[in-house]
């Protein structure tokens, strides 16, 4: 992902070099060009369009710094505005003052959100919590025993509705769930949540249910980086449907162009938290703007 972003911004940017003095006429080309990037990439235009506004007055206001030319002075300006749209400080997760911390996952079927909770779970256990896997995606056929490979792997605990008992009913098994995890200490529930191919109310609704069943202190948006523009418009209705605190993105490793997971943040005002980077539960990271900008800038 962002490989031609980042070829594309390297060589405008390499334009720059060897100037002794930036003119209007150059911040201006090199807006332009930047703004192409961007959009090229699949950025969303509105938030292009902040960038670009921050880049050209930075540039033109910039003071003229002795330990910097003019080329580095533009680099660092991109690099600033490149780690504010996707943040700027790293946003952790928030545990709640009496455990269990319940952390809800929702997103689009496919987004990656069975897998995270793998992943998620072999990180906290890491981090030395007991967390519980709770299997509250009972429209996906194989997703519970997804669930319970996954949480194998990781070696933390599943909890999921006996088979042919509680099969309709995800409220109430992630209820139970909490209630198990609270009986049992474990001190994190993340529950997986079904999704679907496309945006709908009937699961929108029932992921807005079983957020209400338990109270979660987190709730992570997981979407797929590689679908594009689509992804702005998933966020923004999940964002009514559920709301959420905070984004997860996967399938980083992809080699899509990645506008997704620059507009996101900006679009939605939650912050990206983690991010996915391929299938296995090692794959996987807490998100960084600076270092997620400087592998943009290469
Ligand atoms: P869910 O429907 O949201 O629960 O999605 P799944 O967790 O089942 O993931 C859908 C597919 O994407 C599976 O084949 C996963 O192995 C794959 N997947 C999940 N995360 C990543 C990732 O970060 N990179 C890659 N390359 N594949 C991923």
């Amino acid at each position: 992902m962002f490989e031609t972003l980042s070829d594309r911004l390297s060589s405008v940017l390499s334009n720059l070099r060897g100037k002794g003095r930036l003119s209007p006429a150059d911040i201006d080309a090199t807006a332009r060009e930047i703004r192409i990037a961007l959009l090229e990439a699949d950025v969303a235009l509105p938030v292009v369009r902040t960038f670009i506004a921050a880049v050209k007055q930075k540039a033109t206001g910039a003071e003229v710094s002795a330990a910097l030319n003019p080329a580095q002075q533009v680099i660092k300006i991109v690099n600033d505005e490149l780690i504010a749209i996707l943040g700027g400080e790293t946003r952790r997760l928030q545990f709640a003052k009496n455990p269990p911390t319940v952390i809800l996952l929702a997103g689009l079927q496919g987004a990656g959100k069975t897998t995270l909770a793998g992943k998620l779970a072999r990180w906290l256990k890491a981090q030395g919590h007991a967390p519980l896997l709770v299997a509250c995606d009972l429209q996906r056929p194989n997703a519970v025993t997804q669930l319970q490979v996954v949480g194998e792997q990781a070696g933390v605990t599943v909890f999921a509705p006996e088979p042919g008992n509680g099969v309709g009913d995800p409220v109430g098994v992630a209820r139970d769930g909490v209630r198990f995890a609270r009986e049992k200490q474990h001190d994190v529930v993340v529950v997986d949540t079904a999704g679907r191919l496309g945006v709908d109310a009937e699961m929108m609704q029932q992921a807005a249910d079983i957020r209400d069943a338990t109270s979660p202190d987190e709730i992570l948006f997981v979407v797929d980086a590689m679908i594009g523009q689509d992804a702005v418009q998933t966020a923004e209705a999940f964002k009514a449907g559920v709301g959420f605190t905070g984004v997860v993105l996967t399938k980083l490793d992809g080699d899509a162009r990645g506008g997704a997971a620059l507009s996101v943040r900006q679009i939605t005002g939650e912050p990206i938290m983690f991010a996915s980077t391929g299938e296995k539960l090692a794959d996987f990271d807490v998100f960084h703007p600076d270092r997620m900008a400087s592998r943009i800038l290469g």
